[in-house]
């Protein structure tokens, strides 16, 4: 029997700690569904096809890897790609009581679905996409945190940002 696990996630964008996850299930599941949440209450940086997109490229072209869009019931979503399991990470003790909450509350609707967390790297363990986002925002290095792609991608998008916003100050200096 293939084994399937879904790593659910707002990706973005996607980092190298959860690139080691990824790598991490691989060993253990024949199929990992990365899940790209559209998720547009949290406000992404990146529209859901670029989060999307960034995580494709960054996943490489292993073929027991799929990295797909949702925008429902994660559970249902879940059960319709044949997942055996949700697969959470859990960084130091900040993520542990809301996983929670969302393992059980998911095992409540579906018991035949487990939810299974994982440590990542050492390197990683406190490593987000929104400190992510807030080094590149002023100029920061980031590329031991994130893949050359969005390395790339994120620099873009700070320097556009902040050739308007001195070009902004500059215009009210005046
Ligand atoms: P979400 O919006 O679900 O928090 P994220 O993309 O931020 O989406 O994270 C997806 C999952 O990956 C979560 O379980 C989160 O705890 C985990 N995760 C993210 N970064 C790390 C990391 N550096 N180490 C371990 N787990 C991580």
């Amino acid at each position: 029997m293939r084994r399937s696990g879904i790593y659910p996630g707002t990706f973005d964008p996607i980092t190298n700690g959860h690139l080691d996850l990824i790598r991490r299930w691989r060993a253990v599941f024949d199929r990992v569904v990365v899940a790209v949440a559209r998720n547009p209450q949290k406000g992404p940086l990146y529209p859901a096809k670029e989060r999307l997109a960034m995580a494709r490229d960054a996943v490489g072209g292993d073929p027991g890897i799929e990295v797909v869009l949702f925008d429902e019931l994660l559970i249902d979503f879940a059960r319709k790609h044949g997942c055996i399991a949700i697969l959470r990470g859990l960084r130091a003790v900040s993520d542990f009581e809301y996983e929670l909450q969302i393992a059980l509350t998911n095992r409540q609707m579906h018991p035949e679905i487990e939810t299974i967390f994982l440590a990542p790297s050492i390197h990683y363990i406190y490593l987000s996409s929104s400190i992510v986002k807030e080094i590149a925002s002023y100029g920061g290095p980031v590329s031991a945190l994130v893949p050359p792609g969005v390395e790339k991608r994120l620099r873009a998008t700070f320097c556009k940002r902040t050739a308007s916003r001195n070009l902004k100050m500059k215009g009210s200096a005046r």
